[in-house]
């Protein structure tokens, strides 16, 4: 957390209390002000909003030095306008109305007037996210659009479940099951006894999709104990930390297909291409493991590593997080979407 004490004179100068109450009607957003050259020397000033833009901008991978010739300008937008979107037509009808305030964006100060405002949005959203307040003084019944601070090293086991839960409400036609006369014939992980079991009549499971990584062809390597259904001891980071999840999410089983499809066995194998769609259409839920594509590397915040720091400061007494990009379009990049099935 940065704190307070020493915004230069153009910081001290932004009005972040007005600025975030503020309804915002422009498209393109309202200008606040002419930020310059954003460098990575900015990582270590003294001012704290000086330091957090930099911290906005260094801290998302992608980001080269190309950006040091960029002047930025800070701009305030519409939070309903540019965020909004990302809820999109099968969530909105669930959505309560909400309050509109303002959020942060750093744009190119020569697009900033005249670039189409869903470009705009689709440029901050995918390069480095809005700068959002975490709390905002209330002044209707409605909720707002807040950020929201993320610890590297922890998950928010109670969100995911919420985030299910509204899926599982919600979403009923287009998420449901495509045929729940029957469950899928497979094998799942018990993460409480790490046996392979048969997948007992209508259990909830978690179905895991991610990369195999290069190095692990070898189907000696992850063959589970055919007397007692026990996982080798190893196992990649990815799938313990997986398991992991399924326990902290109070669920118990887990879907692999490198532990519950008999990788030496073509008959099995083969059998399992033809319902890999019923696998995972049954599934409660799917983990996808994008971040990376070496098995090893696990799933950041879980295990040992931690997620790329989200980058906070304390200003004028708000506490200001980035959004971050949006992870649908980090997603889309990643090594993962070139698998041949999800
Ligand atoms: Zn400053
Ligand atoms: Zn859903």
């Amino acid at each position: 957390m940065l704190d307070d004490d020493d915004l230069c004179r153009r910081c001290n100068a932004i009005d972040f209390d007005t600025i975030f109450l503020q309804d915002v009607t422009e498209k393109i957003g309202s200008f606040v002000a002419d930020v310059g050259r954003i460098t990575r020397e900015g990582l270590t000033a003294t001012c704290p909003f000086c330091r957090f833009m930099a911290h906005v901008v260094f801290s998302c991978p992608g980001t080269d030095a190309s950006q040091e010739d960029v002047e930025f300008s800070l701009r305030a937008f519409s939070s309903a306008k540019s965020i909004g979107h990302i809820i999109n037509r099968r969530n909105s009808q669930f959505m309560p109305k909400i309050e509109n305030t303002a959020v942060l964006g750093l744009v190119k100060a020569e697009k900033s007037n005249s670039q189409k405002p869903q470009l705009l949005s689709h440029e901050i959203l995918k390069q480095w996210g809005y700068i959002c307040p975490t709390a905002l003084p209330s002044r209707s019944v409605h909720p707002r659009v807040l950020g929201r601070g993320i610890k590297s090293d922890a998950i928010d086991y109670e969100l995911i479940k919420s985030w299910v839960q509204f899926c599982t409400n919600c979403h009923v036609k287009t998420c449901r099951i495509l045929d729940d006369s029957c469950t899928p014939p497979c094998r799942l992980i018990d993460c409480s006894t790490r046996k392979v079991v048969e997948a007992p009549k209508n259990c909830q499971y978690v179905a895991m999709s991610y990369v195999w990584g290069i190095k692990e062809k070898d189907a000696r390597n992850y063959l589970v104990c055919t007397e007692t259904g026990l996982l080798p001891k190893h196992l990649p980071a990815v799938i313990e930390d997986a398991m992991t999840v399924v326990r902290s999410l109070d669920l118990q089983y887990l879907w692999v297909d490198r532990y519950c499809i008999v990788q030496n066995d073509d008959t099995d194998v083969l059998k399992h291409m033809g319902i890999m769609d019923l696998i995972y259409n049954h599934a409660h839920m799917t983990i996808i493991a994008a971040a990376s594509s070496d098995p090893s590397f696990g799933l950041p915040g879980v295990g040992n590593r931690p997620r790329i720091p989200q980058p906070c400061a304390s200003v004028k007494g708000h506490v200001l997080v980035s959004t971050l990009p949006d992870p649908q379009d980090m997603v889309k990049r990643s090594k993962w979407m070139e698998r041949a099935w999800v």
